[in-house]
């Protein structure tokens, strides 16, 4: 079976939304992505946490699977995010981003790691991403995130990053940012021109958009009246999107890429209804199964129950 390499943040978080906050919690882009993405295929994060990182949280992933060889502890304090959601729950507001262990940390993989077939560059500084994937021996699919703190930040070396991807993923103001194009379709052309094969722009409640070649294909999101805490949406859509195609072995049969989406939308849809891993930590396959049974019979429109119209 293939297994996933994560490179990305392993954080705490304080957030505010309109549901309630979360104070230090768990957090960060590989985080959310391997909690995901382990319900598919074996997962190992490669990061960097301080003297501070509670070790019930190391203690939480390992006892799912999540492989923590790569993650080193250091002097200094864990990366801290700090981040308010708004009403529309749309998108995330930055209060303040603290780097700390993350300014200095040069990645450094075991062989196990560097001959692993995928890896996942989640959303870090574009230098530590390219560092992790130079280190690879050949790996079958590379694929990034990111975040618009380093599309202003560290412009070209993002861009510099993508030339070596094959799938990339971005929320829908990322995309318009780091193209300068209000028009998704377009945006998602321009960043395949780059490199990436493969683009997913999330659009949250709206769906997402995958461009697969020349193909361009729209989905709606799994609808939530519920919705806590949205922090981790978009790792953990990346999770069930890469750790079903890994899965599968198969990332190119584009009907495959399709159903990819969904498993992404439904880890996302999880994910969301609680603050920080909470629901991600308790999540095992078959609800997984269950829930995309259930978002399937909704896209479905060929068949499905009458429903009375007139009074
Ligand atoms: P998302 O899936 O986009 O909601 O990602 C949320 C996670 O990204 C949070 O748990 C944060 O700890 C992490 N994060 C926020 N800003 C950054 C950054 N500049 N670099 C890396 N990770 C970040």
């Amino acid at each position: 079976m293939n297994s996933i390499v994560v490179v990305g943040s392993v954080a705490l978080d304080s957030v505010k939304t309109p549901e309630g906050e979360s104070r230090e919690a768990l957090g960060g882009s590989a985080v959310y992505f391997s909690l995901a993405a382990r319900l598919f295929v074996p997962v190992s994060v490669v990061g960097v946490v301080g003297k501070d990182f509670p070790s019930r949280y190391r203690r939480m992933l390992s006892e799912r699977d999540v492989d923590l060889s790569g993650l080193k502890e250091t002097r200094g304090k864990t990366f801290r995010w700090v981040g308010e959601f708004g009403r529309d729950l749309s998108d995330a507001k930055t209060i303040e981003t603290h780097l700390n262990v993350f300014r200095t940390f040069r990645p450094s993989l075991n062989a196990a790691h560097r001959r692993s077939p995928v890896v996942f560059l989640a959303n870090i500084d574009p230098e530590i991403q390219a560092e992790v994937l130079g280190q690879m021996e050949s790996p079958v699919v590379a694929a990034c995130d990111t975040m618009n703190y380093w599309i202003e930040s560290k412009p070209r070396g993002l861009k510099k990053l993508l030339s070596r991807v094959s799938i990339f993923f971005a929320n829908e103001e990322e995309a318009k940012k780091l193209t300068g194009q209000s028009n998704l379709f377009r945006a998602a052309g321009m960043i395949s021109e780059w490199g990436p094969a493969i683009v997913v722009i999330k659009k949250g409640e709206h769906g997402a958009i995958l461009k697969v070649g020349r193909r361009l294909f729209a989905f709606p999101a799994f609808p939530m009246e519920s919705v806590k805490d949205p922090t981790g949406a978009g790792d953990s859509f990346a999770g069930g999107f890469m750790g079903y195609l890994a899965g599968t072995g198969d990332f190119s049969d584009v009907q495959n890429l399709k159903r990819a989406v969904l498993y992404g939308s439904i880890l996302a849809s999880f994910n969301i209804e609680e603050f920080s891993t909470k629901n991600l930590e308790k999540l095992a396959r078959a609800h997984i199964e269950e829930r995309l049974a259930d978002f399937s019979d909704r896209l479905n429109v060929e068949k499905d129950e009458p429903f009375a119209v007139s009074r």
